[in-house]
């Protein structure tokens, strides 16, 4: 028989690799010695699955700002009840929505909660103003005026806390790249005259002649007007009405346009130009 469909025996003697704890030189990352590339020393353990050799340098995420940062540490009572609920935060203060069918069923005992899902999970986008009918959420939120804005997240949001909900609200508005890019499309739209008029939201071109570099912050990400033979990856923002569209998961910004609280200055993430 070949191995594979032979009966499993269990081994006389334990497989050990050591333990993992050899240190990439260029990044940090730890590894196995076992995963060094085969041709380099076991004095000089080279490996290419963490970054390539130091081809790939990643930055580290600016610090969060100092009121964020009371909230994600602090001991006191607003902090916590911030900390208790900070996933509802983030959601109240996303650009993008979650598409994805979730089951509550398995939550109704006791235990830590599970988050348990039918099918793919995607983030969406939708129009930058609501239908007829409809009140703002996600990115729509962004072109309205604070107070408003406000209003809005806490009419959704009963149980969360308003004084909480305005600071991240001002620090998002402030300090996250993609806030006033949001806006920037309304306003390229609003100045068409028909509806159904749409813009492209990519990184820089100049982002992909700096290989091995994320994009900084003043070489984000720009409004493109909606041609055909444009990027598949591109985020496509309309004024009004249409479906939601899925996100590519390829594009930077697909972690921290959702991700808001852990990425307040929406810094941009992994991406296949990296
Ligand atoms: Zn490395």
């Amino acid at each position: 028989l070949p191995p594979a469909r032979r009966p499993y025996t269990e081994p006389e003697t334990r497989h050990d690799l050591g333990r993992m704890d050899v240190k990439c030189r260029h990044c940090g990352a730890l590894h196995w010695m076992a995963e060094k590339i085969a041709k380099s020393s076991e004095t000089n353990p080279q490996y290419g699955m963490c970054c390539n050799h130091g081809k790939v340098v990643v930055e580290r995420l600016e610090e969060p700002p100092a009121e964020l940062q009371a909230l994600l540490v602090d001991n006191t009572t607003q902090a916590k009840e911030f900390r208790k609920n900070i996933a509802q935060y983030n959601t109240a203060l996303s650009f993008t929505s979650l598409g994805v069918t979730e089951d509550h069923s398995i939550n109704n005992g006791g235990g830590p909660p599970i988050f348990r899902i039918h099918g793919e999970l995607c983030h969406q986008s939708g129009a930058l103003l609501p239908s007829e009918g409809h009140k703002p959420v996600y990115a729509q939120l962004y072109i309205y005026e604070p107070q408003a804005a406000l209003d809005y997240r806490m009419e959704n949001n009963t149980n969360l806390q308003r004084d909480t909900m305005e600071i991240l609200q001002r620090i998002i508005t402030e300090h996250h790249q993609y806030a006033p890019l949001f806006l920037h499309a309304h306003e390229v739209l609003a100045a068409q005259p028909a509806d159904d008029v749409s813009v492209r939201l990519r990184v820089a071109p100049g982002v992909h002649a700096r290989r091995g570099n994320l994009p900084t912050a003043n070489e984000v990400a720009v409004i493109l007007p909606n041609q055909p033979n444009t990027e598949p990856r591109d985020i496509i923002l309309r004024r009004r009405n249409g479906p939601l569209l899925r996100i590519s998961d390829l594009h930077p910004a697909y972690t921290p346009l959702y991700y808001v609280i852990l990425f307040p200055h929406g810094e941009n993430g992994w991406h296949p130009d990296l």
